[in-house]
């Protein structure tokens, strides 16, 4: 059977991170909204133009819009071996939205991994963040920079810190995060289909956590 699961968590906990690691073990197809905004940004689509206005604001994509396009990213036959969504759903009414889209083709969740962290450490972790250009690979400019500055190990491309990571939009980030996206705590512990892990723990440790809650909910 294909595995539905769900990355949450804080801006710069260390999501994408631990999403790049865990769809390579697990063969599932990774969709990240916030990946999927930037490539349409990059190829300048309508999507990418509107999407923009928001991000760069540090706000969310109104749903509408962040629904159409995961539904389109479904239409790609690697889903129906199963997801790894990360970044999404990052409201309630898209939380829903998913169960429904996935129950068209007779799918449920598996299970939603949420990883949490305190403010302050995910207000310095993104206040290092640098990403590549082309990759998307992370980088940390104190505890993982890239070998040649600048440059990414993985593909060579230009290492940038994403406008949206930047001091000014950081903190706004958050606290978007604690009104629209929090309630999904809530929502998917009342379902009992959530495992809690502390992001404080090395990347390997919070790694180790996430492969033990997969397993755990087979
Ligand atoms: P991070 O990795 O820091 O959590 P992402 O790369 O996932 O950030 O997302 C970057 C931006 O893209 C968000 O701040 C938001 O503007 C937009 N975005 C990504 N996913 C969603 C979503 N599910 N709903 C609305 N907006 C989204
Ligand atoms: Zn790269």
């Amino acid at each position: 059977m294909a595995d539905y699961l769900i990355l949450f968590g804080p801006p710069g906990v260390g999501k994408g991170t631990q999403a790049e690691h865990l769809k390579t073990t697990l063969g599932l197809a990774h969709v990240a909204t916030g990946d999927l905004f930037r490539d349409h940004l990059k190829r300048e689509t309508e999507l990418g133009n509107l999407a923009k206005s928001y991000m760069d604001r540090g706000a969310l994509v109104p749903d509408d819009v962040t629904i159409g396009m995961v539904r389109e990213r479904m239409k790609d036959p690697d889903t129906q071996n199963g997801m790894l969504l990360d970044g999404f759903p990052r409201t309630v009414a898209q939380a829903e939205a998913l169960e429904k889209l996935l129950a068209e083709r007779d799918q449920t969740i598996k299970h939603v991994l949420f990883i949490n962290a305190p403010k302050d450490m995910l207000l310095e972790r993104l206040g290092n963040r640098w990403t590549c250009k082309k990759c998307g690979a992370i980088y940390n400019a104190n505890t993982k920079p890239p070998k040649n500055a600048g440059v990414c190990d993985v593909c060579g491309g230009v290492v940038y810190q994403r406008d949206d990571d930047k001091p000014e939009v950081q903190a706004k980030r958050i606290n978007v995060y604690l009104e629209q996206t929090a309630p999904l705590i809530e929502y998917y512990q009342a379902r009992g289909m959530m495992t809690m892990i502390d992001g404080r723990q090395s990347m390997d440790q919070v790694y180790a956590d996430l492969m033990a809650a997969i397993e755990q909910a087979k």
